[in-house]
């Protein structure tokens, strides 16, 4: 037999694109819950409670008690590439299309958007694989709105039912409901095996945000479980943060170190652990302009700076908080916005290394000197 015709070529259905494209930003329930928490954050909450089902493929639900979304007035980016083509709606039957922000002030702020990560995908993303649920109440409400989603759209509670938001009792703030992640992605759902190891990265997260974030109380709980996983207070300082969510024994031997740089356009501070201290694996809590993500240059940078000091084999803990003005940071180079890029990245790592290096040194001499005499 001969070569066989070539198929036809289709446009694929909108919904099947969204669903791809959501795929590939929230590849596990631990993505999902980042988004939910930042929002939560950027909401200004001070208190943020996870409740966690199956490793967060079940249930994941966020409560915060932040300003909530106002139900009357919203912007909606319909056209990323005409920035006027603004359009005002109610906010929550537009709330899960794509690029619907309510964190554009003016059009200038359009060119800090990408670099931010507010492009307005995360609910998007999340209710075209998953059922999501918003209750939000805002100050100056007399009531609680929830709205069901599905594939960007408002859908009706129950079949048959009508769709818009119902008005419902609440407290101040915002609860995102999400209920059966993957349910429409048969192959991703599978491949998850254990919910203890994707509870694990949820934790992670979480513990990650606990950690940063002061001012905001955290808490995460597995459902079913009388007690909690991470809580922590609001008042709690960053080393009692360190304390709670990684022992005493991390958070009695870190020192704290800060420098910046306005030619490079950063600042940085953070708590690492001195040479008294070490683990099996390096633990690095970055966070870059208040964003966890990861770096390798970063780690690397800081494995090379302690290989002086801890023995052979050992690795220290760092905490590591950098602010860097927005336009040097490009945030694109993944869907994920897992790893970023920054101009003068070089520079950047080496001044914070040698603060900790010399911080290092310090403690080290002082040590010294005490055995010493
Ligand atoms: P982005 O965060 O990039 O704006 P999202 O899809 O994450 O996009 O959220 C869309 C909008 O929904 C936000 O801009 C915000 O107005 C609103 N929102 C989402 N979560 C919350 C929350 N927890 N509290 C208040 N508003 C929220
Ligand atoms: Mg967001």
């Amino acid at each position: 037999a001969g070569p066989s015709k070539p198929k036809r070529i289709k446009a694929l259905d909108p919904d099947v694109v969204n669903k791809i494209a959501a795929g590939e930003i929230i590849v596990a329930p631990m993505h999902a819950l980042k988004e939910l928490i930042e929002n939560a954050v950027d909401a200004g909450s001070t208190s943020i409670e996870v409740l966690i089902k199956d490793g967060g493929l079940k249930l994941l639900q966020i409560t915060d008690n932040g300003h909530g979304i106002d139900v009357s007035r919203h912007l909606i980016l319909t056209d990323m590439e005409d920035p006027t083509d603004f359009l005002k709606r109610d906010d929550l039957p537009i709330l899960c299309e794509r690029f619907t922000t309510s964190k554009l002030k003016e059009f200038e702020d359009l060119s800090s958007i990408g670099t931010y990560g507010f492009r307005g995908e995360a609910l998007a993303s999340i209710s075209h694989i998953a059922h999501l649920t918003v209750t939000t109440k805002t100050a100056g409400s007399s009531c609680a709105w929830r709205a069901h989603y599905g594939d960007g759209k408002l859908v009706p509670a129950k079949p048959g039912q009508n769709a818009a938001p119902k008005a419902t009792a609440g407290r101040g703030g915002t609860q995102i409901t999400v209920e059966d992640l993957f349910y429409n992605i048969p192959t991703r759902r599978r491949a998850f095996r254990s919910a203890s190891e994707e509870y694990a990265k949820i934790l992670d997260v979480v513990g990650r945000y606990a950690v940063h974030c002061s001012g905001v109380a955290f808490s995460c709980r597995k459902h079913g479980d009388s007690g909690v996983s991470i809580s922590t207070p609001s008042a709690a300082s960053i080393v009692d943060r360190i304390r709670q969510i990684h022992g005493s024994a991390v958070a009695n031997e870190v020192v704290e170190f800060e420098t910046s740089d306005s030619k490079l356009g950063f600042r940085a501070s953070g708590l690492a652990t001195n040479a008294n201290y070490h683990v099996k694996k390096t633990v690095i809590l970055l966070f870059i302009n208040h964003r966890a993500v990861e770096s390798t240059a970063i780690k690397r940078a800081v494995e090379q700076t302690y290989s002086a000091f801890l023995p052979k084999g050992g690795h220290p803990f760092a905490y590591i908080d950098l602010e860097i003005e927005p336009h040097r940071v490009d945030v694109n180079v993944h869907p994920t916005k897992r790893e970023v890029n920054f101009l003068n990245e070089d520079e950047i790592i080496e001044m914070v290394c040698n603060e900790i290096r010399s911080k290092l040194a310090q403690v080290d001499s002082s040590r010294t000197f005490l055995t010493q005499t």
